[in-house]
């Protein structure tokens, strides 16, 4: 028989939002149940030094900090599962919705914190060589790289701490970029050029990555110039593509209104969806700042969003038998 839960706040995602969700929501009484996904913790899971998150006077570690927030959230009555959602009903209430093993959760409300994926070039030899040299995470694969050569993909502040992670592994690393200013912040920006084991290639994309050996792997990245249009070889053992990352908003469409983007658009300065009880927030409905701490703000919103919508719906309710 199919294993079903149900809860006055249902939320999708353990990230920063959909904890800092749980932690509010459980204090308010409203027993959440957080389905994790395939990243419990999120996209702090794949970093190492997080030094912007307020509260912490030394620098903390990413899969540290989401330890603790999740086990805030158990310790305030949020209930953890293993689960990733795969089919969402959100035209009545109690919305329904059913993991990928087919357990079936009810929720009187919805907090959508799935946050974002990495994003990848799109290249048929980045397809090839997924797992043999090329990633998408310098913090899980770095390791595998110990002595050799690697180049880092993109402008942003992941390309940057990529790069300058690396170097803990590698002396030769590069960073491609296709323009000739960084979009990453400035002291970000310092200690990359500061860093004498790391070499800029302004101006320069990816024609393609080229593999050899036995067993297969990475051995050279094919660049093109984006000014003279000149093509060069750069020779490296593992390319990591740092280019930002999309929305996991696929499972709303045609269900919740989302943007141009495919971010889940919110009401200004609110969480409220399209759907009335279903609240969005961290990075799947900001495009804009996209940080952990504004993630976990959001998050705090999204519950005290619900918390208000279902006392309204309580009120109506009573209101109503009352009659
Ligand atoms: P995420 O952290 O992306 O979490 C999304 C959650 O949703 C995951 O748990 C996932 O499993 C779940 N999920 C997705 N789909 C489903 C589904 N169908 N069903 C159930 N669950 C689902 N920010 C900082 O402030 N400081 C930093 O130092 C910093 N460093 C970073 C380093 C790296 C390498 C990266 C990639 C990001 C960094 N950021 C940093 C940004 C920060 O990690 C994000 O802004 C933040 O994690 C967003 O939180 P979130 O909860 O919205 O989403
Ligand atoms: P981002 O800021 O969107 O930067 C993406 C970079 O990749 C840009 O430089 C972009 O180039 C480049 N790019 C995009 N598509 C490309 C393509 N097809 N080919 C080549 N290059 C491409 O993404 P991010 O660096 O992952 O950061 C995401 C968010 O997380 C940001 O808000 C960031 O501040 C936050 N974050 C924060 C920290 C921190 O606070 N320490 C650390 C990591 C991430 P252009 O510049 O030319 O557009």
């Amino acid at each position: 028989m199919t294993a079903t839960h149900s809860t006055r706040m249902l939320i999708l995602g353990s990230g920063p939002a959909g904890l800092s969700a749980a932690i509010y929501g459980a204090r308010a009484g409203l027993a959440p149940i957080v389905v994790q996904g395939i990243q419990p913790g999120g996209q702090l899971m794949t970093t190492t030094d997080v030094e912007n998150y307020p509260g912490f006077r030394e620098v903390i570690q990413g899969p540290w900090l989401m330890q603790e927030m999740q086990a805030q959230a158990e310790h305030v009555g949020a209930q953890m599962m293993w689960d990733t959602i795969v089919e969402i009903d959100v035209s009545q209430r109690p919305f329904r919705l059913v993991g990928d093993g087919g357990t079936v959760y009810t929720g009187d409300t919805l907090v959508i914190a799935t946050g974002a994926q990495a994003r990848w070039l799109g290249l048929d030899s980045e397809e090839l060589l997924k797992g043999k040299g090329v990633s998408a995470c310098a913090t899980c694969d770095g390791f595998f790289f110990r002595g050799k050569k690697v180049a880092v993909i993109g402008g942003g502040n992941t390309a940057v701490e990529e790069a300058l992670y690396l170097t803990n592994h590698s002396h030769d690393v590069t960073l491609i970029h296709r323009r000739d200013s960084l979009r990453a912040e400035k002291i970000l920006q310092q200690r990359l050029f500061a860093n004498e084991r790391i070499t800029m290639a302004w101006n320069k994309e990816v024609v393609r990555f080229i593999g050899g050996g036995q067993p297969e792997g990475l051995v050279a990245i094919e660049l093109k110039d984006t000014v003279t249009g000149e093509l060069s070889m750069l020779e490296v053992d593992g390319g990591f593509v740092a280019i930002g990352h999309h929305p996991a908003t696929e499972l709303f469409r045609g269900h919740i209104a989302l943007d141009d983007d495919g971010y889940i658009q919110v009401e200004k300065g609110t969480t409220n969806t399209s759907v009335p009880g279903v609240f969005a927030c961290g990075d799947v409905m900001d495009k804009h700042y996209r940080q952990a701490i504004t993630a976990a703000g959001t998050g705090c919103m999204a519950a005290l969003d619900a918390e208000r919508f279902l006392a309204a719906a309580d009120f109506e309710t009573v209101a109503q038998a009352a009659e």
